[in-house]
């Protein structure tokens, strides 16, 4: 059997009762292609297209699907591909950022009233009565939303009336990362060859039992080339042991085979 074919190994989600796969797969290319940083322009796949990758990635073992209410219709479209096994995955949504496909511009509303109706339209979205995780879609001003807001309190809300199982943030500051460390059960943070700076974070959620996830281990696809293929940045991420899960976008079958193999490999290799 080539690493390929091996199923990678479920972790504990920090202290949470979640279990997750080292690789997740990022939802952004099945909702948006506008005001989007990838290195190609791409055609958002049909729901063939889009079910069969999902079906991929559950073969391969991923279990972990991240999606926001900001990528387009990506909740919407994975109420649909998902019905019939929710139960074999970890959903994680967010709250906080709305896109406006028209304006090509974000907004944003961190407010307790918000927060709530988000959540409550991200499970009929997703068709589901509960959510996995849930973070705060960051604008970056990570600890004026964690302090002066009222996003995170109702976050707990939800949590305790389950329905949501983990709450935290997406961040973008090292400051704001140690404190939804703190605060919440998880973080998603910034870590690739290219921009270590978040590197604490990791760190602090190692020695606290806390879940981080990755986005952009591969720089939204600009560090991924001839010379540093997909081991390369997710032989990186893994090796931190901070680093729960990296959450990897590909709308390529073949990339997401190339991806769990990288994952696989980094694994075997002591990561
Ligand atoms: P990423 O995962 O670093 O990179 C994705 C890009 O890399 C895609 O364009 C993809 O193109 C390409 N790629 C993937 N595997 C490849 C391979 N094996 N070979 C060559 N190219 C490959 O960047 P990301 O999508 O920005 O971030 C990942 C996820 O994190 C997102 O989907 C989203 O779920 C989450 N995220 C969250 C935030 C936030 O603020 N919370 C921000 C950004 C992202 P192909 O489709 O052609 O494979």
């Amino acid at each position: 059997m080539s690493t390929s074919d091996l199923p990678l190994a479920k972790r504990p989600f920090g202290s949470t009762e979640l279990r997750v796969s080292p690789l997740g797969l990022g939802t952004v290319k099945l909702g948006r292609n506008t005001g989007v940083k990838y290195p190609q322009p791409f055609e958002i796949p049909d729901d063939a297209a889009a079910s069969d990758l999902i079906a991929l990635a559950k073969s391969l073992g991923i279990n972990l699907i991240d999606t926001a209410p900001a990528y387009g219709n990506s909740e919407q479209r994975l109420g649909t591909l998902l019905k019939g096994q929710r139960q074999d995955w970890v959903i994680c949504s967010k709250v906080g950022e709305e896109f406006d496909a028209g304006k090509g511009s974000s907004h944003f509303d961190f407010s307790a009233r918000h927060t709530r109706q988000s959540i409550e339209r991200s499970l009929d979205r997703l068709n589901t009565d509960y959510l996995d995780i849930v973070l705060i879609h960051s604008d970056g001003h990570d600890e004026h939303i964690l302090q002066h807001e009222g996003a995170l309190a109702a976050l707990q809300q939800c949590k305790q009336e389950g329905l949501v199982r983990a709450i935290g943030m997406s961040t973008k500051t090292v400051s704001g990362g140690l404190l939804a460390a703190e605060l919440g059960d998880a973080v998603m943070a910034t870590y690739n060859p290219a921009f270590e700076d978040e590197a604490p974070v990791l760190d602090y959620c190692a020695r606290h039992g806390k879940a981080a996830i990755l986005k952009k281990a591969f720089g939204s696809g600009h560090l991924i080339n001839a010379q540093d293929p997909a081991h390369a940045a997710m032989q990186f991420a893994l090796s931190h042991p901070g680093v729960t899960s990296a959450i990897v976008g590909t709308i390529n079958p073949a990339h997401l085979r190339e991806n769990v193999a990288a994952c696989a490999r980094a694994i075997a290799d002591g990561c």
